[in-house]
């Protein structure tokens, strides 16, 4: 029997920040949490002021200057350790998730199953650094290439994954050997310090994982105005991507920038329609469509609009919106609480200049629950094919041409995913060939893969997570000669 939250006991929750291995509760200004579903205060974290966070950094580059001298091996073997132990709390961290973030509990599972599989993905990689020696121009020396652990790495992470963004990051920057200063989303602190609990517990050392709480952009200069500080790993929206990129640049700081998408799903007149709309839908609903590679744009041939429309109507009929720790839910609260009047403006952009709503409605935008809708006669001008929605809402655009498509779909500073349907390879082959993004799915979703390098081109940022290059992103490269 698993244990399910309920608003009596409720997920055992830390209140504080998280440095040098241990909880602290500061005095002055806090942060109120809130539950996602019904709006209530869930807890506080401290405001931490200029002289804490300052005092976090040191203390994370007290420890790098140690830990860069351990093994691959060992710290391998500490990240299989808390991968483990993160298997073990799965129910307390997948509560904790649905708790602050609003996810249904099996999405929460999944995530922690996700985050831990990058620590253990990691482990291997940290067995397996290794550099190279060539021979030198002549028979007195050679080219060695050695790789290092850059240092302090700042990760700054969002709240739709609150775990799983954390340890893709965090992991690769441990098995390198870095130690990691992580301001987590404001929405979502409970999971990022409930991690720093059981990774210390299971022996990571203090200092190697500092979580800073308070605000966002004070912190953000302390961060990348420290000369401790050489590493920035950032998930979020592209406008905050370019400002901290601009400020690393101030002291040549290397980053990685997991940014926003805009996601084209390009179903062909040849495609299995019944595949492509059930992963669709999973593609678009997942997270209550919280995600960066969420489909934002489905665009469908002229001869099949009617059957497709049908086919994620239907899928979008099954779900259930509702609280994510009743076991029914399918689709969550969205996390913030401004998000579905957004979502409510562009729909009402779009109807006014000429959509049309196929399924569902408009709902209160006071409610954290958004129904999902499906919006037909999109055009490539209206807002909402321009904007990363984040929520539930379909908008199905109509092609007719190979060449016509992947030019509309690729008409977007965004670069990050796209999905292709079809049952042409020569298709699959020409679409992998010319669509203008990072990742691309032919005939499926499931993109997000610990051994595959996730990441975006244009203004998706700059980088990639998972893989054996998620790695290299926290090494430096030294060449020595003779
Ligand atoms: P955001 O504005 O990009 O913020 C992401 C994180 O960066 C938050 O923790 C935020 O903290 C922090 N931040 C903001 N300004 C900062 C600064 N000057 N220095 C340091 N940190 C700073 O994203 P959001 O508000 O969470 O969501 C807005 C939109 O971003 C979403 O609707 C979506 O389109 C996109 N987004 C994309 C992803 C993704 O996975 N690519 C994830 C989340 C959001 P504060 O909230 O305290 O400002």
């Amino acid at each position: 029997m698993k244990n399910i939250y309920s608003p009596h006991s409720g997920p055992p929750l830390l209140y504080g920040s998280w440095i040098e291995g241990s909880l602290i509760n500061s005095a002055g200004p806090k942060t109120t949490i809130y539950n996602p579903f019904d709006r209530t205060p869930i807890g506080q974290v401290p405001e931490l002021n200029d002289e804490l966070v300052n005092e976090a950094i040191s203390q994370a580059h007290l420890c790098f200057t140690e830990w860069k001298k351990s093994t691959g091996h060992s710290r391998a073997k500490l990240l299989r350790a808390i991968a483990a132990a993160l298997r073990l709390e799965e129910d307390l961290l997948a509560q904790t998730i649905t708790l602050e973030q609003g996810k249904p509990l099996i999405e929460a599972r999944a995530e922690v199953a996700y985050s831990a599989a990058y620590l253990d993905w990691f482990a291997g990689e940290a067995e397996r650094i290794r550099g190279e020696i060539l021979d030198g121009p002549d028979s007195t020396g050679s080219i060695q290439i050695r790789f290092e652990p850059v240092g302090v790495a700042a990760l700054i992470t969002p709240w739709n994954f609150p775990l799983a963004m954390i340890t893709r990051k965090a992991a690769a920057a441990w098995a390198a050997g870095c130690s990691v200063v992580c301001k987590p989303a404001p929405e979502t602190p409970f999971t990022a310090l409930r991690f720093a609990a059981i990774a210390t517990a299971s022996g990571l050392p203090a200092g190697a994982l500092q979580i800073i709480t308070g605000d966002a952009p004070r912190i953000g200069d302390l961060l990348l105005s420290s000369p401790l500080v050489r590493k920035l790993s950032f998930t979020g929206s592209t406008a905050i991507g370019k400002l901290l990129m601009a400020k690393a640049a101030q002291r040549m700081i290397r980053p990685t920038l997991e940014l926003g998408g805009n996601a084209p799903f390009i179903v062909w007149d040849d495609a299995d329609l019944e595949q492509a709309a059930r992963d669709g839908a999973a593609a678009k609903f997942r997270n209550s469509g919280q995600t960066c590679i969420s489909v934002n744009r489905f665009f469908v041939h002229r001869s099949f609009v009617e059957p497709v429309v049908k086919l994620l109507s239907e899928q979008a009929e099954k779900l259930r919106p509702g609280n994510g720790f009743d076991p029914e839910t399918t689709l969550g609260p969205l996390t913030q609480p401004n998000r579905h009047n957004i979502l409510n403006n562009l729909v009402n952009d779009a109807l006014s200049s000429g959509a049309t709503c196929s399924f569902g409605t408009l709902t209160d935008p006071a409610q954290s629950i958004m129904p999902p809708i499906i919006l037909t006669d999109i055009t490539d001008t209206m807002r909402i094919t321009k904007e990363e929605l984040f929520g539930p809402v379909c908008s199905i655009l109509v092609f007719d041409e190979d060449e016509e498509v992947i030019t509309r779909a690729n008409a977007s500073p965004a670069g990050l995913i796209a999905y292709v349907y079809t049952s042409s390879a020569k298709r699959l082959e020409w679409a992998s060939q010319n669509l203008e993004a990072g990742m691309i799915g032919l005939n499926q979703t499931r993109l997000s893969l610990v051994h595959a390098p996730f990441g975006g081109i244009k203004e998706s940022g700059i980088g990639r997570e998972g893989h054996s290059m998620g790695m290299r992103e926290y090494q430096n490269v030294k060449y020595c000669s003779g």
